[in-house]
């Protein structure tokens, strides 16, 4: 599932070939993409907007248009958009949409498990949507510090790797690059969130960072699904400390890495460094 730099990776792709196109035309050929709205009603609205920016906020692509309105795309499980238009799109089952832009190119978007999301909103409306969904501060802006790290957490008794996921503490993260930034900070991701010490809410900060940027410089982790705008992999997969890596040494101490469940997710840790308090 793409996290925070698999998006950003193509947020950056793509920004240069859409900003200042519009969209000529617009085909939504699934109307999971948009539900409730239909897809010809969205497509409608889409048709002529202009875009003024490419934004990222958490896992979401934002698409900014002059006219003020917002295109949200959240790719979950599968989602992935290719620009320009791959060879053979035509033939292939898991296009969703397919953007004409003013410059003849097409825009892709290809889903297999059809859980990504197009939200398109009115003037106005982006901060109360994000706001309903309780997303938490950009973990590489500068607000995210080790004392509003520390106050999100405070007095919660779920697991620091639920209160990860969760998205309320910095958006953007999901199940890869928590169990990286835990190793990183030495945390065992049961520990109860609000348990963490100043040391080591400190220390979650910088490992957050860590795992994050190293994410952006690989161009994301390709496991799966997830390509780049032009269809290339990712490579932070080779850079994992912790994630997937059960049985293999710790590259700190050499510990074979131990993997468990928490909030119904897999996860992967070094029980000798990240051993709880
Ligand atoms: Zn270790």
């Amino acid at each position: 599932m793409p996290e925070l730099p698999e998006v950003e990776t193509i947020r950056s792709r793509l920004a240069p070939g859409l900003v200042g196109r519009r969209f000529e035309r617009v085909e939504i050929s699934d109307p999971r993409l948009t539900r409730p709205v239909p897809p010809e009603a969205v497509a409608d609205a889409l048709t002529g907007e202009q875009v003024a920016d490419v934004r990222r906020r958490g896992k979401y692509l934002v698409v900014v248009f002059e006219s003020g309105r917002h295109l949200l795309v959240h790719l979950r499980m599968t989602g992935n958009v290719l620009h320009p238009a791959p060879e053979g799109r035509e033939d292939d089952p898991h296009v969703r949409a397919v953007v004409r832009l003013d410059d003849g190119s097409d825009v892709v978007y290809r889903d297999v498990r059809r859980f990504g999301t197009w939200d398109l909103l009115e003037p106005g409306e982006l901060d109360e949507y994000f706001a309903a969904r309780r997303l938490g501060v950009e973990p590489l802006a500068r607000a995210f510090t080790a004392a509003s790290l520390g106050r999100a957490l405070a007095g919660r008794r779920a697991p620091v790797k639920a209160a990860l996921l969760d998205q309320r503490a910095a958006a953007g993260i999901g199940n890869i690059y928590a169990d990286e930034a835990l190793w990183y900070a030495r945390v065992h991701p049961l520990t109860p969130a609000g348990d963490l010490d100043e040391e080591q809410v400190s220390a979650l900060r910088e490992g957050v960072r860590k795992a994050l940027k190293l994410g952006i410089r690989r161009q994301g982790a390709t496991l799966r699904d997830y390509r780049g705008v032009d269809g290339s992999r990712g490579r932070m997969q080779e850079e994992f400390r912790v994630y997937g890596r059960a049985g293999e040494p710790c590259d700190r101490c050499g510990t074979p890495i131990a993997k468990t469940r928490i909030a119904g997710r897999g996860t992967w840790f070094c029980p000798t460094c990240q051993a709880p308090d």
